[in-house]
């Protein structure tokens, strides 16, 4: 069976749009070079003011543009915020939403992030819904269940018919950002509980639902991590700002994808 992957870049709070313009041509280079198979989709979010630009400079290499936020209403005083119909037509395809940096430092909380999420798939963009758990959150053994109420709660009431779309990155906290990432053993272990409660919530679609491990994830341990069966792709921060490390990603991907 083809494996199906999504690479997907968050360049988080970084990049001017002349930077972003360079970073986006030299990762739509080498993804030109890759050639990437159908089944493995090339994404980068850079932050909203470079949205455009990255545009332009990723044309017809196949990359995608995503957003790392949107607000759930569709317009009005919300000084600041920006509408999933705004993200939409500046050309994005996926937004990320629920990030854990989000979460700690703006207090998104799984009932404002179920409200962003249908917000989003009623605009036809793809949520890419980051759950996961803090250090002590694993140390006390919570892991489960903390991703269990962020799955119950992030997706109630979510329309089945787009449901199939939407995209989960399984994050742990500890290893955002940190240069520790979980062990393939781990993930694996938490993919396959993401998979069977999406079983729960939504049914036979969750079989389509790619889910994307975040946490330091570098040419390193793309291999190892890529090559588990309930991992279909990856969330990177740090790796995806430099092309040569996130392009040795999207090429573990597509060795995987074919083999
Ligand atoms: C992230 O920000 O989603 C992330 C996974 O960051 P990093 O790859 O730097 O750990």
């Amino acid at each position: 069976m083809t494996r199906k992957y999504l690479i997907a870049g968050n360049w988080k709070m970084h990049t001017t749009p002349t930077e972003s313009r360079t970073l986006a041509a030299a990762i739509a280079e080498k993804n030109i070079f890759l050639k990437p198979p159908p089944s493995v989709q090339t994404l980068i979010c850079p932050p909203y003011t470079s949205i455009y630009t990255a545009l332009e400079a990723v044309s017809g290499s196949g990359v995608q543009i995503g957003a790392q936020d949107c607000h759930s209403e569709a317009k009005g005083a919300f000084t600041g915020e920006i509408a999933p119909n705004m993200v939409k037509a500046s050309g994005c395809s996926h937004v990320i939403l629920g990030h854990s940096e989000r979460r700690q430092y703006f207090g998104e909380t799984n009932a404002m992030l179920n409200k962003k999420i249908r917000a989003a798939l009623a605009e036809g963009l793809i949520p890419i819904y980051c759950v996961g758990e803090t250090l002590i959150e694993r140390q006390q053994e919570q892991t489960v269940g903390v991703v269990r109420s962020q799955l119950v709660d992030g997706l109630k009431d979510i329309s089945l018919q787009t449901a199939s779309q939407l995209v989960i990155a399984y994050e742990p906290v500890w290893a955002i950002g940190t240069g520790l990432a979980a062990t393939a053993e781990q993930a694996q272990e938490v993919h396959a509980a993401i998979r069977s409660f999406l079983a729960e919530i939504l049914g036979d679609i969750s079989a389509d639902i790619l889910i994307l491990y975040g946490g330091s994830l570098k040419p390193e341990n793309a291999d190892e991590i890529l090559s588990k069966p309930d991992v279909n792709g990856g969330l990177i921060g740090g790796a995806s700002l430099q092309a040569d490390s996130f392009a040795a990603i999207i090429a573990a991907a597509c060795k995987l994808a074919v083999s």
